[in-house]
């Protein structure tokens, strides 16, 4: 491993949080002091969160501009109401302290259909090709949906931009396990960009998915970039093509690294597989996002315990990726003391990590 540009957590304000009201202005003041102590520098925030993962926390993290927006708060999160919003305070601190800070959202994934559709009626999810809809994942080919995602990164990036914050990151649009989606406005989308009949899907589906995802990425760069013209959009994916996320595509959309996920899974579980991963991806830049929660959300994942944590340390410090330009460790809000305190110890056994 050469040195990395970023090592640090992803957090949230309420994803995972065990309470109702989720993190407090203290809390983050005590998160940064231990993020300086042990070395790190970058700190990504989930924003929203859904009620299939977290049964307190259902919506935006942040108190919206957007008027469509605003009945979609998670109304118990402290820093979605104006009057306790608190990450004004903090986001400076953490700037000042070093630490590069970077808002998320998973975009175009909603669990709640009853709250959505108040604001935008006719949504849709993404539909498997036996006729199946998913339950969070929603079709970017449905106009409304679209709508949603656009209204919601954008009001993202107008909240962050204030508070200095110039680095972004979503894990959608991509079509699902199914390699694409079958509801009405993505078979009109296909007949009418390549003509092909979704009814009768050509045997190369992936390759016109993952152009159809390139041409919504990069007006999703183009979004940002409209509102601020420093902002950078990273992209939470391991580029499969099922997905519609081929590397090559994902190159030509302006979205300046890619965040590929690493031991959510027992499915991903040998240090040849990460360095095949990085290679596949290369050389799109990549920025690791590694599931070292010792808490899961229902029905998903393994838990880790701080064994697990210092297997995959070393697997990255020996990683020979010349495309690995960083680290970011999931979910600081569910990891237990001693997987914390294994990623802590883990940075330190294998030097200095950061330029
Ligand atoms: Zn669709």
């Amino acid at each position: 491993m050469g040195k990395l540009k970023y090592v640090g957590w992803m957090s949230s304000p309420h994803y995972q949080v065990p309470n109702k009201t989720g993190y407090t202005e203290d809390d983050f003041n005590r998160l940064l002091d231990e993020m300086v102590d042990n070395g790190m520098n970058f700190l990504s925030l989930h924003m929203e969160c859904q009620s299939c993962y977290d049964r307190y926390h259902d919506g935006l993290a942040w108190p919206p501009r957007n008027p469509r927006l605003k009945p979609l708060i998670d109304r118990n999160c402290l820093n979605a109401h104006e009057e306790s919003e608190f990450l004004s305070h903090i986001i400076p601190q953490a700037q000042n302290r070093g630490i590069t800070c970077q808002f998320m959202i998973n975009s175009l994934h909603w669990s709640s259909p009853e709250r959505l559709v108040s604001q935008y009626p006719n949504f849709g999810y993404l539909k498997a090709r036996n006729g199946e809809e998913s339950r969070v994942v929603l079709c970017p080919d449905n106009s409304d949906s679209w709508q949603f995602c656009v209204d919601e990164i954008t009001d993202l990036v107008k909240y962050g931009t204030d508070l200095g914050v110039n680095l972004y990151a979503i894990e959608s649009p991509f079509y699902g396990h199914s390699g694409c989606c079958f509801c009405e406005d993505s078979r009109r989308t296909f007949k009418e960009k390549f003509d092909v009949d979704l009814g009768n899907p050509p045997y190369d589906l992936a390759i016109l998915g993952s152009l159809r995802m390139q041409e919504l990425l990069t007006e999703l760069v183009r979004v940002v970039k409209a509102t601020n013209a420093q902002a950078e959009l990273w992209l939470h994916t391991q580029g499969s093509p099922k997905w519609g996320h081929l590397p090559s595509c994902l190159r030509k959309t302006g979205i300046s690294a890619l965040m590929p996920h690493v031991y959510h899974s027992r499915q991903f579980e040998s240090e040849k597989h990460l360095n095949a991963l990085l290679d596949y991806l290369a050389p799109n830049p990549c920025i690791l996002h590694c599931c070292v929660r010792s808490r899961m959300p229902i029905d998903y994942g393994w838990a880790k315990d701080p064994e697990d944590v210092r297997k995959l340390i070393g697997w990255i410090a020996r990683s020979p990726a010349e495309n690995l330009e960083g680290v970011m460790f999931f979910n600081e809000t569910a990891v237990s003391p001693e997987n914390r305190k294994a990623v802590y110890e883990g940075l330190r056994s294998y030097g200095r990590w950061l330029e």
